[in-house]
Formats: structure tokens, sequence, C-alpha cells
């Protein structure tokens, strides 16, 4: 994915910010330890003063034996706080620097290559912004609350609602477990307010907690985002990192205005998907024969014999949450 100039500059803010905790944290240690023991900032300012001394040294009539004697002292000097950190117990690189990436000691590039800190939060900071305007609230499988689904048995299921959603949890909670080496992909059918958004969005927060790179929007939103990018007027690279990412969740199929355009969207992501062994989590409140109704054979068939179906059941949770019963 290539970025914009927005996210390297939100990307760098991060690293810096992260530096700058750092330089406070080790400012704060040498402060201390010279609290108590005043040698150590002594040494500290010792040590500094010989480091500017040593170009006035070779300049100097002595020449080398003047830059000889600076290094000696600077050396005598490393070996007396040497000690003194020995005997007080703590560790030689005590005083050092402390960098928030030890790889590239937050310089972000080693021998002209990007470091991975850099990589990782490019990554981060271009699916926030993919992510912005869906106003992503993560949730968590924790907070899934089974009590909302009745323990009566339903006849047609031959269970209860919620001995079902025990295992639909269960099996969704398996695979965000996995999903750093899941390829397949799941459909999430059933109507409004059964709990699809909510896995969805665990699922979500389990891959980015991972690190992957996340896309989550509604189908009809991520139509018009489409629409626009073909038009010239959204941002480039929209379609690529949808075909990309590492998980993509789509909410509400179904509801999106019917077009050629959207289908061949929708074929065009769905297929290169699944050429590309990238899981992708479809929820839709229609049925299996509404989607055979509504989209084309090679959608459907992409749907139907690719995709893994989870049916959600029971009564709307939402509802029920609004009027506070269970
Ligand atoms: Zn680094």
């Amino acid at each position: 994915m290539s970025y914009g100039r927005d996210v390297y500059d939100k990307a760098l803010a991060r690293l810096k910010e992260r530096h700058d905790v750092c330089t406070m944290k080790a400012n704060e240690r040498r402060r201390a330890l010279s609290e108590v023991n005043p040698r150590f900032g002594e040494i500290e300012a010792e040590l500094r003063a010989t480091s500017s001394g040593l170009f006035a040294a070779l300049l100097s009539d002595k020449g080398m034996d003047a830059f000889n004697s600076v290094m000696e002292k600077n050396k005598a000097l490393r070996a007396e706080r040497e000690k003194l950190l020995a005997d007080a117990g703590l560790d030689a690189h005590f005083l050092d620097d402390v960098y928030a990436c030890s790889e590239c000691r937050d310089e972000y590039y080693i021998d002209g290559k990007m470091c991975s800190c850099l990589k990782k939060e490019l990554r981060a900071a271009a699916y926030e912004k993919l992510n912005a305007s869906t106003r992503l609230k993560l949730t968590s499988f924790d907070d899934f609350d089974l009590g909302y689904y009745s323990d009566e048995i339903d006849e047609t299921l031959g269970e209860s609602p919620r001995s079902r959603m025990t295992d639909v949890l269960a099996f969704v909670k398996r695979y965000a477990d996995e999903i750093k080496t899941r390829r397949d992909s799941l459909l999430f059918t059933g109507g409004t307010g059964l709990g699809k958004t909510h896995l969805s969005l665990a699922v979500a927060k389990e891959a980015t907690d991972a690190g992957l790179g996340v896309i989550y929007d509604s189908v009809p939103s991520l139509m018009m985002k489409l629409e626009n990018e073909r038009f010239g007027r959204g941002d480039d690279g929209f379609c690529e990192a949808v075909c990309s990412c590492d998980l993509l969740i789509l909410d509400d199929l179904g509801a999106e205005h019917s077009t050629a355009a959207t289908r061949t969207f929708l074929y065009t992501i769905v297929n290169s998907r699944i050429m590309s062994e990238l899981p992708t989590i479809i929820s839709t409140n229609l049925s299996v024969s509404e989607l055979s109704e509504r989209y084309s054979d090679a959608v459907y068939s992409r749907l139907s014999g690719d995709y893994t179906p989870i049916w959600f059941c029971g009564s709307d949770i939402r509802l029920k949450k609004k009027l506070g019963i269970k």
C-alpha cells in the first residue's frame, strides 16, 4: 500500500511521541540518581565537557597529545561511573539513552531501509484513515451477552437460540484467535439485532490487536466510496486496499442500491479475495434464497460455495437492551 503525506506525518508524530517518553524516562533516571549521589551528575557534566573539548584539543598546539589526554580522561570518567553503578547494584547500562525501538535507535531507517517500527506505524495510520468514516467502535467477545437469547427450545431449530448462539460465539471466537492464519471467509446471516455486527467488530478488534490491516465498512458506504473513486472524487487506492487488506469486514449486504456497477464491484472484491486467500466476513439480513434472487450466479456461487455460513438466531437484542429485558 502506498501512503500519503498525512499518513506519514501521523506515523512519525506517534513515533516521536514514544521517543520523547523514553528520553523523559532516561532523564528522570539520571536526575534521581544524581540526587542520591551527586557524583553521577558531576561525571555527566565532565563527560559533556571532555566530548566538546576533543576538537579543541586536536586544534591546539599539542595536537594528538592533547587529544589523547582528553580521551584518557573520558575513559577514566566512564570507568568511575561504571564502578559507582556496580557499587549501587545497578546495571552498567542504567544511565544509557533509552530508545522506543532498539533496532533503529529511533532513527526509523537502517542503512537507508525503513525500519519495521516505522512500517508498522504507517500501516496502522493508513488503516485508521481508511476506517475513519465508519466510526469503528470496536467491541469484544467478553461483552457478548448470551443471556439475551432465549433458552427455550425452538421447534424449527431443534434447540434453543441460546444453545445455537453459544456454538456461534465459540466458533467465531476461535476464528478470531486464529485470524493470522485463517484463509477462509464467513457469511453471517440472520435478522436485525441478533449480534452479527457485535461479533464482526469483535473479530476486527482481535485482528487489529494482532497487527493486521483491517477494513470495516457497510456495503452501501463501501459502494459509495468505490463509485467516488471511479469518478476521481475519492481516495486513490481504496479499491486496491479493500481487495488486499488482511481482513475485510462488510456489514449489511443487500442494503446497497443495486446497479450494474455495484454488482461488478461486489464480484471483483469477493472473487479477488478468494483467489488471494484473504479472509472476509460479510453480514446480511437476507436469507439464502433472497441472496440468490438478488445477486448474479457468479456472486451467489462464491458466497454459497466458498463462505462458511453462520446463522444467527433469536429475537432482536437491540430492542431488548433498550427495554432493559432479557
Ligand atoms: Zn525502528
